[in-house]
């Protein structure tokens, strides 16, 4: 064994951040390897930082999640969550396992499109479809859920223009126990408006009501709230049935299924207490069968999850910068990855470890990104031991949404590399160049020269 480096013992003054009963430790193992490629070789090959994504894991996730499902009711379908993760080669692994596309923008239809996902497998969400976004989605037969009722209306005319019945579902928003509620997207359950739509629609004949859908939240810590949310929707599936004699063909409950993450501020870790896919799958789908479908008429459940199928896959490797102290004797290590590619840091407590071995000592540290702004901090307090200059540091469950909020600032994105089932590691998105920046500018005649 490699003889370790000598540390001085340190005199540690007790502070009193985040306490907690089992004295929450960070995971004293290295993260060396990742689907058995050492992190070393990684950065050495594709830079420092550098999103890691395992294919191994996004590939079991997805299969416990559809088991969990499937096992319990007899009709499942999941559509993947663009928004979470539309790099093209994570959403192919979700289309290759049977995924369906959930999109919420023109852009991202257009994205599921090019990855060869056809039109009547893609479900459009969102608040905001301009009328050449429902055009497009008319034309390729998509599954469009309406939002509001200015969009209702459009949609009506679309179809009337072009005659044809576009095939729809409404989303619906609920109280389900869980505050504050998302009310904001869709249509409320308990003032009615949900139900004045569904009247709309079918009354007008000019729509084909195919399902309702909700999406309650993300990162939801109550299973519970999804069995509310399916009653409700049953409910309305129902009422649909007996008073138009019309079969509502699914009920789509949307994502916001926990990963293992911890949110910040919570008392114990998430792998602790966040819900499993059973516990969610449970929820939803006895509430659905002691509804009062008969069976030839039970709705095909859909999911749209997102965060929970792809954060526990991604990884985002780093290196030390430096080290200083506070000037109240906190040891504040800098690393390379900033709050720019860790949009996420805001909310969880990112499990950290280091990628080399270490010695026993360790120290309530301050993990800072390299961005020249104060907010930039990927851990307020996290004990980690020693890190010198030019040492890895490996952040977990960092898959979801970071790389679609990531921000260019500053500096240029890194690349995104996915670990084969096999362990080969591929680019599966170059890192950023000037001209990815630059590409995109003009500049104007008189600006583009001057003299120093
Ligand atoms: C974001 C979103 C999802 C996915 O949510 P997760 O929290 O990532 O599971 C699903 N459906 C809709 C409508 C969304 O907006």
């Amino acid at each position: 064994m490699e003889k370790l480096r000598y540390e001085r013992p340190i005199i540690r003054r007790l502070d009193s951040e985040m306490p907690n009963k089992f004295g929450m430790r960070t995971d004293y193992r290295p993260t060396t390897q990742i689907d058995g490629v050492p992190v070393k070789s990684l950065i050495d090959k594709f830079g420092s930082p550098l999103f890691v994504i395992s294919e191994k894991v996004l590939r079991s996730q997805y299969r416990k999640a559809r088991k969990a499902f499937t096992t319990r009711y007899p009709k499942v379908q999941f559509a993947w969550s663009y928004k979470t993760n539309y790099i093209s080669a994570v959403c192919n692994v979700f289309h290759q396992e049977g995924s369906w596309a959930e999109v919420v923008s023109g852009f991202e239809f257009q994205k599921a499109l090019g990855n060869g996902v056809k039109g009547s497998k893609i479900i459009f969400n969102g608040p905001d479809k301009s009328e050449e976004d429902l055009e497009m989605a008319i034309q390729h037969n998509a599954l469009i859920h309406i939002d509001h009722l200015e969009e209702l209306y459009t949609l009506t005319e679309l179809a009337e223009r072009h005659n044809t019945k576009p095939r729809v579902a409404i989303r619906v928003n609920m109280d389900t126990g869980v505050y504050p509620m998302w009310d904001r997207f869709g249509f409320n359950y308990e003032n009615g408006q949900a139900w004045d739509a569904l009247n709309k629609i079918l009354h007008s004949g000019r729509l084909e009501l195919v399902g309702l859908h909700c999406h309650i939240g993300t990162f939801m810590l109550s299973a519970q709230a999804y069995a509310v949310a399916a009653g409700k929707l049953a409910e309305l599936a129902i009422g649909v049935q007996r008073k138009f004699n019309h079969t509502i063909k699914y009920i789509d409950m949307g994502g916001g299924f926990t990963s293992r993450n911890t949110l910040k501020g919570a008392y114990l870790p998430g792998t602790d207490t966040n819900p499993s896919f059973d516990d969610y799958a449970e929820a939803i789908t006895t509430a659905l069968l002691n509804a009062d479908f008969s069976s030839e008429f039970l709705p095909t459940l859909v999911l749209e999850t997102g965060r929970a199928l792809v954060d526990d896959a991604g990884y985002i490797l780093g290196t030390v910068i430096s080290n200083k102290r506070s000037s109240k004797g906190k040891r504040i290590t800098i690393v390379d990855i900033g709050v720019n590619l860790m949009f996420t840091s805001f909310w969880y407590d990112h499990k950290v470890t280091p990628a080399q071995e270490f010695t026993q000592y360790t120290e309530d540290t301050t993990l800072n990104g390299p961005l020249c702004m104060n907010i930039d901090v990927l851990r307020e307090s996290v004990s980690l031991p020693l890190l010198n200059k030019g040492d890895n540091i490996v952040v977990h469950s960092v898959g979801a949404y970071n790389m679609t909020q990531w921000m260019q600032f500053i500096t240029l994105r890194p690349a995104v590399v996915m670990i084969d089932n096999d362990g080969n590691p591929h680019i599966i998105r170059e890192k950023e160049n000037l001209n990815s920046v630059n590409g995109q500018e003009r500049i104007p005649n008189h600006l583009d020269h001057f003299e120093l």
